[in-house]
């Protein structure tokens, strides 16, 4: 594959990203998928849409694990509903992560990813030990799968996600880098973030995002890619410096609006197509 091949955050039947006629539509090579519901996770329907997806000359690079119950409305609400951490939904959802990076395998993709949701800062907090505890027990499982793990940046500064990574200790255990995250949760100017943990990153998620007045108390804003505080040249200059040339992933969070998320994605693509020809 050529070095940073384009690519956008799509979904069939659950999650946020755009659908796959979509993808398409736009040209896009790659996708990170969402993954799809219990009943569409079977080996019949990966048959069927991995055909449609040799059809659409498109290649999953990664699949992400997504939960009901999850919601994203302010930080509180992401800290008590996102991920593997609150401990009430953790044995179902371990279960269910495992499943999804199983139904990668089928689908032939090594990388299974998820917002883990909100790690404790403190080492020696109980639920810190259970959160490295579940992490290594999936990451144990996509080892089996031959896959990796990769863990969404966003809720963690760069170093809290170094020592929790350190202390996980397994060599399938990587990061989903999303600079946006970084300045929407308020945990780290992320190109600095991006240098600190760059040995780690095997995917990106590109979308942008403006500080909130007070970070990590309220959410900042996602806006369209290159409207933002990331710094979208610096960005992908920093990936070059860092060694990364893999799949340069979409992700624009605006399902309500359809007709301007293909929008905005093209316009996305067509900044990132901009800065590749400048950059490489
Ligand atoms: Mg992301």
């Amino acid at each position: 594959m050529e070095k940073w091949p384009l690519g956008v955050f799509a979904s069939i039947d659950a999650g946020l990203g755009v659908k796959l006629e979509i993808a398409h539509e736009l040209g896009v090579p790659t996708i990170h998928l969402h993954a799809p519901q219990k009943a569409t996770r079977t080996p019949h329907q990966a048959e069927q849409f991995l055909a449609r997806l040799k059809e659409l000359g498109i290649t999953i690079t990664a699949v992400f694990g997504g939960f009901e119950g999850e919601s994203y409305a302010d930080i509180p609400t992401t800290a008590r509903t996102v991920g593997l951490v609150p401990p009430e939904t953790r044995a179902a959802r371990t279960r269910e992560m495992k499943e999804i990076a199983d139904f990668a395998r089928l689908l032939g993709v090594d990388v299974a990813a998820l917002h883990l949701g909100f790690i404790p800062h403190d080492p020696a907090d109980p639920l810190y030990v259970e959160v490295v505890a579940v992490t290594r027990d999936i990451a144990d499982h996509c080892k089996a799968n031959r896959q990796r793990f990769h863990l969404e940046t966003g809720q963690e500064s760069a170093d809290a996600l170094l020592r929790f990574i350190a202390e996980v200790d397994r060599d399938n255990l990587f990061i989903n880098f999303d600079p946006a995250n970084m300045i929407l949760y308020g945990s780290g100017e992320p190109i600095e973030a991006l240098r600190k943990v760059g040995k780690f990153v095997r995917s990106v998620h590109c979308k942008d995002g403006k500080w909130a007045a007070k970070p990590g108390e309220q959410w900042g804003a996602e806006v369209p890619l290159g409207e933002g505080d990331v710094g979208m040249e610096n960005f992908l200059r920093t990936l070059d410096e860092i060694g990364y040339d893999g799949p340069l992933t979409i992700e624009r969070e605006i399902p309500q609006e359809p007709a301007r998320q293909k929008e905005e994605i093209g316009q996305g693509m067509a900044l990132l197509n901009e800065l590749k020809a400048k950059i490489l």
